[in-house]
């Protein structure tokens, strides 16, 4: 297992720090470990240390490895990546998590996907914190309507925001800027509280910023083999 316990705890230890340096409760914090380029037999690894949040961003593998470890009671994908109209099945089949929502189609898409019998999916809208639109991202301009659309969808709960922190600009500000665009989706969904930010290297700001779930990669994983 060579040390991926030792990272994990170390992270948690971290994370733990961080929160009672904001004054916030760690147990409030969801950690997902991003599985992405791994082998499922990370995802078992995971699991047997106590993990049962994990994400990953590229449909094809994230259904993939889903399948692999079917057999993993309990365990939650978080999907974290962009999102094609036309995988919106594959996703949903998969997914308890979806968190880069970003647009009314995809939302359709997703709430049209739902078979008779599946729960209802939980979704948070991803803003873009930049002003690159090829970033990925609602426009936080646009977030309230996203928000409004999303919430009318029945198989759909929106949940909270999303967003990955520029790299451009330190990221304390842009996730503050990402907790008043928390309040905007509250404005529409009251209890739609959760703010998925923070990666390995600006876990700590985020906490500080308010981030109920955070995606943590290559801090657990260790460097991401060689895509083949
Ligand atoms: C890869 C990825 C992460 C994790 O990144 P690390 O820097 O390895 O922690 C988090 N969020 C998204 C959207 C990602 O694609």
């Amino acid at each position: 297992m060579g040390g991926l316990a030792e990272r994990l705890a170390a992270i948690d230890e971290r994370i733990a720090d961080a929160a009672r340096a904001a004054h916030r409760d760690p147990s409030e914090l969801t950690r997902i470990v991003v599985t992405k380029f791994h082998p499922a037999t990370l995802v078992e690894e995971l699991y047997g240390l106590g993990v049962r949040d994990v994400g990953e961003n590229r449909q094809q593998e994230f259904s993939r490895k889903a399948v692999e470890v079917g057999h993993l009671e309990g365990l939650r994908w978080h999907f974290i990546g962009q999102a094609q109209t036309n995988k919106a099945r594959a996703i949903r089949a998969a997914a308890s998590v979806v968190h880069s929502l970003d647009r009314t189609r995809l939302a359709d898409a997703l709430d049209a996907a739902a078979g008779p019998d599946d729960a209802v999916l939980d979704v948070l809208l991803q803003v873009n914190l930049t002003d690159d639109p090829g970033r990925g991202g609602v426009a936080p301009g646009d977030l309230e309507a996203l928000a409004s659309h999303a919430a009318a969808l029945p198989s759909l709960r929106v949940r909270g925001v999303m967003a990955v922190a520029p790299l451009d600009e330190p990221p304390a500000p842009a996730f503050e800027r990402l907790s008043a665009l928390s309040d905007v989706v509250r404005s529409v969904v009251p209890d739609a509280g959760w703010i998925s930010a923070g990666m390995t290297a600006d876990f700590a700001e985020a906490i500080a910023a308010g981030a109920t779930h955070l995606r943590i990669g290559s801090a657990i994983t260790g460097p991401r083999p060689e895509r083949g």
